[in-house]
């Protein structure tokens, strides 16, 4: 597996890193440290960016191919955006198609799976945030800076 870090940047206020193209997501694996669980195309951003308020991966399930195992979460709701591919979610037992431009919220004790429906990849990123943490909105908490912008 590529070294991640090795591939970002830091500076004093951001980190920036480089995955590649969307379908080379398959070189990722991600694997709990006793190997129960072993995901090829799934890459967390929280442990190469340092992240301090949400996880995020961005993912590639191979066509037809699908989760083998169902989760829910003790605190975190998350947010499945699909940008690519055809596909399935089951939710507490309720199946809905996704595809490019579908959103998902999903309760943090809500049973969930998913599928890729189609011989293509399914590409999709999950945002995994506290629930009912957020506060304010993005327009309260974004602050104009005075002066032009220059590049
Ligand atoms: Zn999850």
């Amino acid at each position: 597996m590529t070294n991640l870090k090795s591939n970002s940047q830091t500076g004093t206020h951001f980190s920036v890193t480089y995955l590649g193209r969307l379908d080379d997501l398959k070189q990722y694996t991600f694997a709990t440290d006793d190997g129960a669980v072993s995901i090829e195309g799934k890459i967390f951003l929280n442990p190469i960016l340092d992240l301090t308020g949400a996880e995020i991966s961005i993912n590639r399930l191979g066509a037809n191919d699908s989760m083998p195992f169902y989760h829910k979460h003790k605190d975190n709701e998350e947010i499945y955006i699909f940008i690519g591919g055809r596909g399935e979610i089951q939710i507490d037992g309720e199946t809905i198609e996704v595809s490019e431009g579908t959103v998902v919220r999903i309760a943090p004790d809500a049973v969930r799976s998913w599928r890729n429906c189609s011989d293509q990849p399914l590409f999709y990123i999950v945002v995994q945030v506290p629930a009912n943490q957020y506060q304010g909105d993005t327009i309260t908490d974004g602050i104009l800076v005075d002066g032009e912008v220059k590049w």
